[in-house]
């Protein structure tokens, strides 16, 4: 019942004022000065905000004069068609679990997601095209989710992390067939270009690919360089001509490095990055996702036995623990850092307790929301529209009670969640 009565005044929220509303925020953060402006009214029509100035308040206007309004926020690295598994559920869902199957399960963790707060989302990658399905379910109203850009299928080497294939029995593989640049799997310059093109005809909006190995694939390496310095200049000039920014997952310094020179947007983990590649970053000016989130959730999970399989625990506990140091050494190095966090690896809906590993690491709390905000609409290439309340701004908002420059935990309790004008979640 009391669900029911909350989505009724939801629904009549929405409706009541046409396309235009106003909302009166108590305090707005100002992502400049990194101060609050205080009893601000914000003019919404379309979708769009037209007008933020002194509070005005009137009859039929959403009341947030008791909380701390800022931009909505957005996760510059999910997986929102998957989540965490104990490697048994995983093997389990590799040999039974249908496309379709996985589809319905992802219209949770896209609702939660934007529950949390984060109106906007890249997605880096998923099979099948699910990724792709459900940006245009979120996109057409059939799903309440955040905004999504999403990479379709990341582009990996054969064996190397996000080939599908990996340490399956050689009867599967027979029955299966080798993937190829259609699947995302290439291996050499030409097949690169391909799969580049078969992502633009698959829908993606970016190109991902697997610089080195991972964690959690199913093989032995969790840090090596899966692509020749050929290959990866191959995708990032076709990517160019199809508009695609590139994001390359990375964990050894090698791979890295290459990338950066390949001329990536962004490396995404970055673990082991060494003083030269700090130098790279900084000469090239290209992004740094961190991710820690991913990092705290595996360390912690290699601790079970059971968890993950034989392959992937070692590298789990390598790994996971390095990367919030790692973040610590590129933020002081004054490296740009766009906020990550690789929810799906972890459960979808705990992206905000990226803000306090960021701020445990050495990170203002003001530095770790413009992560999140003005710094993630750069690299999505969205400076004009997103990651700010501003005239000409898509109509994303969130709110929450406390102070979060004071108390950045408070990003975890969002009250108020409006994404393109259309309320979500409101006190
Ligand atoms: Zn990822």
């Amino acid at each position: 019942m009391k669900q029911l009565a909350a989505a009724a005044m939801l629904l009549a929220l929405n409706s009541a004022h046409g396309a235009t509303r106003t909302v009166d925020c108590g305090r707005l953060l100002d992502l400049k000065s990194g101060t609050w402006r205080e009893r601000v009214s914000i003019v919404i029509d379309n979708g769009s905000i037209t007008s933020v100035g002194p509070m005005t308040p009137g009859a039929g206007h959403i009341d947030l004069s008791d909380k701390y309004c800022l931009p909505g926020l957005i996760d510059m690295h999910v997986h929102l068609t998957s989540e965490t598994a104990p490697a048994i559920d995983a093997y389990r869902d590799r040999l039974t679990a249908d496309p379709a199957d996985l589809a319905y399960r992802s219209v949770k963790y896209a609702e939660r997601t934007l529950m949390a707060g984060f109106t906007t989302v890249r997605d880096l990658g998923a099979q099948d095209g699910l990724n792709v399905s459900l940006k245009r379910a979120i996109a057409s109203g059939a799903v309440p989710g955040p905004r999504m850009f999403t990479a379709g299928k990341s582009i990996a080497t054969t064996g190397g992390h996000a080939d599908p294939t990996n340490n399956l029995s050689h009867f599967l593989n027979e029955k299966i067939g080798t993937p190829g640049p259609e699947q995302g799997v290439i291996d050499s310059p030409e097949q690169g270009r391909q799969a580049v093109r078969a992502r633009y005809k698959e829908g993606a909006d970016l190109i991902k690919i697997t610089a080195t190995g991972g964690v959690l694939s199913q093989a032995a390496n969790g840090q090596n360089s899966q692509y020749t310095e050929d290959e990866l200049r191959a995708i990032v000039s076709t990517a160019k001509d199809y508009g695609f920014r590139v994001a390359a997952h990375a964990h050894g310094a090698e791979g890295m490095k290459r990338a950066l020179r390949a001329g990536v947007d962004s490396i995404e983990h970055g673990t082991l990055m060494d003083d030269e590649t700090i130098a790279l970053f900084k000469k090239t000016g290209h992004w740094y996702v961190p991710t820690i989130s991913a990092g705290r959730y595996v360390a912690d999970k290699a601790k079970d036995a059971n968890y993950y399989s034989a392959l992937v625990r070692p590298k789990a506990a390598a790994i996971g623990p390095q990367l919030q140091a790692t973040f610590a050494r590129a933020h002081k190095a004054g490296v740009k850092i766009a906020f990550g966090t690789d929810a799906g690896v972890f459960p979808h809906g705990d992206n905000a307790k990226e803000f306090g590993y960021m701020v445990e690491a050495g990170m203002r709390p003001i530095d770790a929301i413009r992560a999140a905000t003005v710094h993630a609409a750069a690299l999505l290439d969205q400076p004009q529209r997103l990651g700010a309340v501003a005239p000409g701004f898509a109509a994303d908002i969130v709110a929450v009670d406390g102070d979060p420059l004071r108390d950045v935990s408070v990003l975890g309790q969002v009250k108020f969640v409006m994404k393109d004008g259309v309320v979500y979640k409101q006190p």
